[in-house]
């Protein structure tokens, strides 16, 4: 089953690029528009989307808050600008970018509970339409995203450690957050998805440069959702997962780097509304990864975790100390407990490393120099080789 997944990932990452020319949106020739009256609450409405050529597409609508999702593959949506879209004003907020493999997102918030009514796309002449009707419903009849058991029933098999990988390799799973149509926090031009995409471009280097082998959920600015940052690090069988992040909290809330490890319990004020936020941004299904109502599922990934949340929390621990070694400015609360989604692998010690906060003055300027990067970038190579180490005995132990 995991060599499965395995060879599965490695298809999936081979797979060629599209051979094809992207296809272009004709964003002068695509609206957004009210199709008929609206008797009671929010009206009718009627995506066009005019492409130079068909393409496959999905669409669906998520909640909290309602979103249309349509996916396009193939569709370079680079250099077109969401608000210039006729009829944006009629919703909250369009946002869209490219994700993995290809395939282009727009979210389209909607200003109340909606169902697709009819979606098709229309070919004729030279150019292709995406044609979508969407009619309001009331809130009892809004169908809701899939459950939390439904996506834990997806999760991969978990990797076995004990059942000795052909070779000792030691793997890491970078994990730069957010990037795509979700740019994380954003202060003064700068966005948190491409600071920590920059940043783990540079750990990578360094990891590399020390024999470590490296992958990383995403290497350009390509959205992924959450769940599968974790599953892919599971489905490679990594040793060690680490995400990446720089956000924003209000103002004296935040500075420093913090790192956090998983605990559903954790009560921490800044870091619930850092999990909420990250949640809410994971806008591929609305999938809620936050609550287990599957009691089954509860007590075998529970089970899991009491190896490896120690492992965990030893990482983060070789962290702090080398940072505060080095003079890397820590949180007052360096080390803190999290509900977040990507933390979530019950079999691989996983952290999530707020390198600082972007909305914090002296953070940003630190995120932004060299100098800083590479002395944060040296920190984490050495937590990494030290907590190596311990592992390397710990493995050697369990052997015997
Ligand atoms: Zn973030």
């Amino acid at each position: 089953m995991r060599c499965l997944a395995l060879i599965f990932a490695l298809l999936m990452s081979l797979s060629p690029a599209m051979a094809q020319e992207p296809a272009r949106l004709d964003l002068g020739a695509s609206s957004l528009v009210q199709s008929g009256r609206a008797w009671w609450g929010d009206p009718p409405l009627d995506l066009r989307l005019t492409l130079s050529r068909a393409v496959p597409f999905r669409t669906y609508i998520v909640g909290d808050p309602v979103r249309l999702i349509v996916d396009l593959q193939g569709v370079d949506l680079r250099g077109e600008k969401p608000g210039d879209l006729f009829g944006a004003d009629r919703v909250p907020d369009i946002r869209w970018g490219s994700q993995r493999r290809g395939w282009s997102r727009i979210v389209i918030e909607l200003p109340g509970p909606y169902r697709i009514d009819s979606s098709a796309m229309k070919t004729g002449g030279p150019r292709a339409e995406l044609q979508l009707a969407l009619k309001p419903v009331g809130q009892k009849d809004f169908a809701p995203p899939p459950s939390a058991t439904a996506a834990l029933r997806n999760l991969p098999d978990p990797a076995q450690v004990d059942a000795a990988p052909v070779d000792e390799e030691f793997f890491i799973m970078l994990d730069p957050g957010h990037g795509g149509f979700d740019p994380g926090a954003q202060a003064q031009d700068q966005t948190e998805a491409n600071l920590v995409l920059t940043f783990a471009m540079e750990l990578r280097k360094a990891l590399q440069d020390r024999g470590v082998t490296v992958m990383m959920t995403r290497d350009d600015d390509s959205f992924v959702q959450l769940e599968q940052r974790m599953t892919a690090a599971r489905a490679a069988g990594a040793d060690l997962f680490i995400s990446l992040h720089a956000d924003a909290l209000p103002q004296g809330q935040a500075a420093g780097a913090t790192v956090y490890i998983w605990n559903p319990k954790a009560d921490g004020r800044a870091a619930q509304q850092l999990v909420a936020r990250h949640d809410a941004d994971d806008l591929i299904s609305g999938l809620d990864l936050g609550g287990y109502d599957d009691a089954l599922s509860a007590t075998l990934m529970d089970f899991a975790r009491t190896d490896t949340q120690p492992r965990s929390e030893n990482f983060a621990k070789w962290l702090t100390s080398r940072m505060a070694l080095m003079g890397i400015g820590l949180h007052n609360r360096p080390v803190q407990g999290a509900a977040f989604s990507v933390l979530k692998s019950p079999d691989i010690p996983s952290v999530l490393l707020e390198l600082g906060f972007i909305s914090d003055d002296n953070d940003r300027a630190n995120l932004l120099n060299p100098l800083w990067r590479q002395r944060m970038v040296n920190v984490i190579c050495e937590a990494i080789m030290g907590w190596k180490q311990d592992e390397t005995a710990r493995r050697a132990v369990l052997r015997r």
